[in-house]
């Protein structure tokens, strides 16, 4: 892992874009996942959660991996402690929404829609983090699913000022 180019861990990433940094932010949804899980645990505390974020701990012991996991769906624990390079700009990497969103197709807008073709290209998507709201989900917003974005594979020259209308 090179300190130079690198700001953080995917977590760290992941966290700023849902407003989860906030300390205690982090603390509700932490302590919230632990008891889903069965688990009954306090969060790390604020210096730990400050070397998880920027990759300056070792990777954390089992029962923490499974409370991120449970509390951060789509990503492993694995992943949350890759490197993440916050200022080069990239979106960060949310996990696919459904396709069906109380059973309307995103792409198709038809209930029920089992089109191999929606189901192809929705399968090949990508998606970030909605600025806007932040994972909580934006009403009568028709681009935000379910607090997401899609990011659409435009030229690297292009995406940042398609970003931005689109958000
Ligand atoms: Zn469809
Ligand atoms: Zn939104």
């Amino acid at each position: 892992m090179s300190r130079a180019v690198t700001s953080g861990t995917l977590l760290k990433a992941v966290l700023r874009a849902r407003d989860w940094h906030i300390y205690r932010v982090f603390e509700r949804e932490y302590v919230r996942a632990a008891s889903s899980i069965g688990e009954d645990l306090y969060a790390p505390s604020p210096r730990t959660l400050r070397r998880w974020q920027n990759g300056e701990s070792e990777v954390p012991h089992g029962y923490h991996m499974s409370v991120l996991e449970a509390m951060l769906p789509g990503y492993t624990a694995e992943e949350l402690f890759t490197p993440f390079d916050l200022l080069a700009g990239d979106p960060v990497p949310a996990p696919t929404p459904d396709r069906l969103q109380d059973g309307v197709c995103i792409l198709c807008a038809l209930t029920s829609c089992a089109d191999q073709m929606c189901a192809r290209l929705h399968a090949g998507s990508v998606w970030t983090w909605c600025p806007r709201c932040k994972g909580r989900g934006c009403r009568h917003d028709d681009d935000c699913i379910a607090g997401r974005r899609e990011v659409y594979d435009y030229t690297a020259e292009d995406s940042d000022s398609e970003m931005r209308v689109a958000a």
